[in-house]
């Protein structure tokens, strides 16, 4: 895949993923606002009915009492006369009794005197029954309209009354939630209050006006506060908190596949850059060879001594070349390799760097450099891979060289010490170009190169010191590096030793 595929790939992905992120938030931001109202309208619904169902408590209150006044007053005079403050009607009502018998023919007179007589006494009695029902409710509205105000709120408005009424009509509206309430006068005063009600803010309390026809200077308010209200309202977007979970999950594996992404898509170019690398340094020791081995069929080269202590120092210098880069070649499939093999057996550390130093000697030289050797530890007997520890020593003296300063010639001391009677401590140090403390963090993961080191146009993969690591850690010991920019740097690997 191309790098510029994989870029695509990741924005179009993110694009995707952060657009389902946003909706499922803006949908789960409607439906809270949607249950909020809903859950006010229902709560306003049930105040307005609570109040209404209040005023009608009222008014049968006066009803009653009236009915019972009345009943005291009138149980002593006599049931036909109910002419209850109207008596002009009910002289009406005198007159026409005794008009008509006058004029009927006397066979049928009797009868239908009897008949209208008893007529006109219901007429009567439902006509004055009436008038006592009707004068009864106009005192009572009188009653209500100018003395109500004057009961006591807690008289008119009780505590368990209220409780009650809301209950019930909360529940039948289809909100079965606990609630506070308060009922607080025109300056917001508290009239009375259950235990729970202290409204954190404004916004929680809904309010109702009882009793709205008192005058405005005794009006009183019903507040009411759910302490339950939020989980009421997120209950109702809770379902959508798993698809929330799945969506970063996916934004979870989709962040960790492009990573890997990206860094297969760079082993992949750093391998092919590390095979053209390859074949190409080992063509020219191929070649070399094969010049000297041709040249070994010439038979003046091979009765001339001279030329073939060259033309065998040739060979053996070009081997050593070849040898040198299918270790590196090695180095790298490690890393693909889960275990490495090793074979572990004891081996004398001050012997092996010693011998290590002295391939390196040369190369240094040749820089006009030294290496010093104080191999002071003792017992230096560890237990390694023989193979893969000269591979160690020789990849930190190979960087030391690779990153020494250009204008001063390399000085490199590898020491050696015991730091206390279990452990041997070696230390690679160079006067070289050195690396920034953020650098130095880093040195040690795989594929990672200081910027710098291109600037000196030193070739390399970054793989050596992942390699030393990986190797150190496997041996059972540790290694850290300690540098200075432009004054050199120091590696010190501690390992145990073999008892
Ligand atoms: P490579 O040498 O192939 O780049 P290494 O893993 O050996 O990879 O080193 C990683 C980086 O650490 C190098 O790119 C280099 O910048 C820095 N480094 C390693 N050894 C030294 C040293 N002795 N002095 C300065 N910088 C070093």
């Amino acid at each position: 895949m191309k790098r510029s595929t994989i870029w695509i790939l990741t924005v179009v992905m993110a694009i995707a993923l952060l657009g389902l992120l946003a909706m499922q938030i803006v949908y789960m931001e409607k439906m809270v606002d949607m249950r909020n109202s809903q859950f006010s309208e229902i709560v306003m619904r049930s105040l307005y009915s609570v109040s209404t169902m209040l005023e009608q408590n009222e008014t049968k209150y006066f009803l009653d009492k009236d009915l019972a006044e009345a009943e005291q007053m009138y149980s002593g005079i006599s049931e036909n006369s109910f002419s209850f403050g109207e008596s002009k009607e009910a002289n009406i009502d005198t007159t026409l009794n005794t008009e008509d018998p006058a004029n009927l023919r006397p066979a049928n007179r009797n009868t239908l005197k009897d008949l209208n007589d008893s007529y006109q006494h219901k007429q009567e009695i439902l006509r004055g029954q009436f008038l006592y029902q009707k004068s009864l409710l106009y005192e009572v509205i009188l009653t209500i309209l100018n003395h109500s105000s004057d009961r006591p709120i807690q008289e008119r408005a009780d505590s368990a009354t209220v409780a009650s009424y809301l209950r019930s009509e909360l529940e039948f509206n289809g909100l079965s939630l606990p609630f506070e309430f308060a009922i607080v006068n025109r300056t917001n005063g508290v009239v009375y209050k259950t235990s729970g009600y202290s409204p954190m803010s404004q916004a929680d309390v809904y309010s109702q006006v009882l009793f709205p026809n008192d005058p405005k200077n005794k009006r009183n308010t019903l507040n009411v506060t759910f302490p339950n209200k939020s989980d009421y309202i997120f209950s109702s977007v809770k379902f959508l908190v798993p698809s929330l979970a799945f969506t970063f999950l996916l934004l979870g594996v989709f962040l960790y596949t492009i990573s890997v992404a990206f860094k297969q898509k760079k082993l992949s170019e750093i391998k092919n850059d590390f095979i053209n690398n390859m074949t190409h340094e080992f063509k020219t020791p191929i070649s070399s060879i094969s010049i000297a081995a041709q040249m070994l069929n010439d038979d003046s080269v091979r009765k001339s001594p001279e030329m073939l202590k060259h033309v065998s120092g040739v060979i053996n210098d070009e081997t050593k070349r070849l040898r040198f880069q299918v270790e590196k070649v090695l180095q790298l499939s490690l890393f693909d390799r889960k275990n490495a093999t090793m074979r572990l057996e004891e081996e004398d550390a001050n012997a092996n760097i010693y011998n290590v130093i002295n391939t390196f000697k040369l190369k240094v030289e040749k820089y006009g450099g030294h290496i010093n050797a104080n191999l002071d530890a003792e017992d230096p007997i560890i237990n390694v891979d023989r193979m893969h520890f000269t591979n160690v020593i020789f990849n930190l003296l190979d960087n030391a060289v690779k990153y020494r300063r250009e204008d001063v010639p390399p000085e490199l001391t590898v020491t050696t010490v015991n730091p206390d009677e279990d452990h041997i401590q070696i230390t690679v140090a160079d006067n070289g170009i050195g690396m920034k403390r953020e650098d130095l963090k880093k040195i040690f993961e795989k594929f990672y190169r200081v910027s710098t080191g291109n600037l000196h146009d030193v070739k390399g993969f970054g793989l050596g010191l992942a390699y030393v690591h990986k190797m150190i850690d496997l041996f059972g010991g540790s290694i850290r590096a300690e540098s200075e920019v432009n004054q050199g740097s120091k590696f010190i690997i501690t390992l145990p030793l073999y008892k």
